[in-house]
């Protein structure tokens, strides 16, 4: 069964209760989907067993030696990453889509492409099963294609060691790295939280988990530090026949508890917010 935690905005609480989950789970395969900004990983601190690099794309490099200036590759980049500096042509890397075309219409031969392999993929084995994660750098493009990588051999592990659960905490956003995350999944639990911002995201992001026909269960977070909304977005999920299956009051111990570098169920496992995230769990899972 994969599980993917989503949030549509940042800041829900999403990673603390997806890292709650893995503990009420026991043994999975949890996969770090936010490749932008990874944090699930550093929470549950696992010991590296694997890496593999991972094209982003690419980027043109000139042969000032072949180059003999005649322009044709600045005129036709649709994307202005090529110019003048003086007499010479010069690239702008963070500008370049890697289209291919100056390196295919130049005459002199004189662009490579380089392809751009600073972003990684990683595995490795913490306290509950497995664990794949990714990074990609800086000004990288295709996170979706990197999580599509992640999600393969989170697939791979799990059948490698009979896990039968793998639990996605998604990133934030409802664009492309949020569709490869909840693509194929079988259940989408989405966190928010009772601000204005949060019921708009909540909105936006149930919308586009529809398009995906999987069941949708929603968890509001701090439901307590604004009660009006929180009544609001319980009056909007059932008017959409959706199943609010927590309600989690604001406890501070959460915060401790990432601090600590552990889950809540690990960091207090009796107390209130654990039990509540349990009964969640448990709906999600049957
Ligand atoms: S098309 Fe080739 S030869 Fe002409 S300016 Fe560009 S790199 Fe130089
Ligand atoms: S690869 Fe495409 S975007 Fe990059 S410099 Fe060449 S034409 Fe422009």
């Amino acid at each position: 069964m994969e599980i993917a935690v989503i949030s549509g905005k940042g800041g829900t609480g999403k990673s603390s209760i997806t890292s709650a989950f893995i503990a009420l789970a026991g043994q999975v395969v949890a996969v770090d989907c936010d490749v932008d900004a990874s944090n699930l990983y550093l929470l549950l601190d696992p010991e590296k067993t694997g890496e593999e690099k991972f094209i982003s794309g690419y980027h043109a490099e000139i042969n000032k030696n072949l180059c003999y200036e005649c322009g044709k590759c600045v005129t036709y980049c649709k994307f202005d990453a090529l110019g003048w500096d003086g007499g010479s042509v010069t690239i702008n890397e963070v500008a370049c889509e890697g289209c291919f075309l100056c390196s295919r219409i130049c005459p002199a031969q004189a662009i490579n492409m380089i392809p751009s392999d600073d972003s990684r993929l990683y595995w490795g084995d913490f306290r509950y099963g497995k664990m794949v994660y990714g990074r990609l750098a800086p000004g990288e493009e295709n996170s979706g294609k990197l999580i599509n990588k992640l999600r393969s051999k989170a697939r791979e592990m799990a059948k490698a060691h009979n896990l039968e659960i793998i639990i996605l905490d998604g990133p934030p956003g409802i664009s492309c790295p949020v569709i490869s995350t909840i693509t194929g999944v079988n259940k989408v639990v989405i966190v928010t939280e009772p601000t204005v911002s949060g019921m708009s995201d909540l909105q936006r992001t149930v919308e586009l988990v529809r398009k995906f026909g999987v069941s949708i269960y929603i968890i509001i977070n701090k439901y307590d530090l604004n009660t009006k909304i929180s009544g609001d977005i319980d009056l909007w999920c059932a008017g959409q026949s959706l199943q609010v299956i927590g309600h989690f009051p604001f406890d501070k111990s959460m915060v401790d508890a990432m601090i600590a570098g552990k889950s809540i169920i690990e960091y207090t496992p009796n107390a209130e917010i654990s039990k509540l995230i349990n009964v969640a769990y448990i709906k999600i899972i049957t």
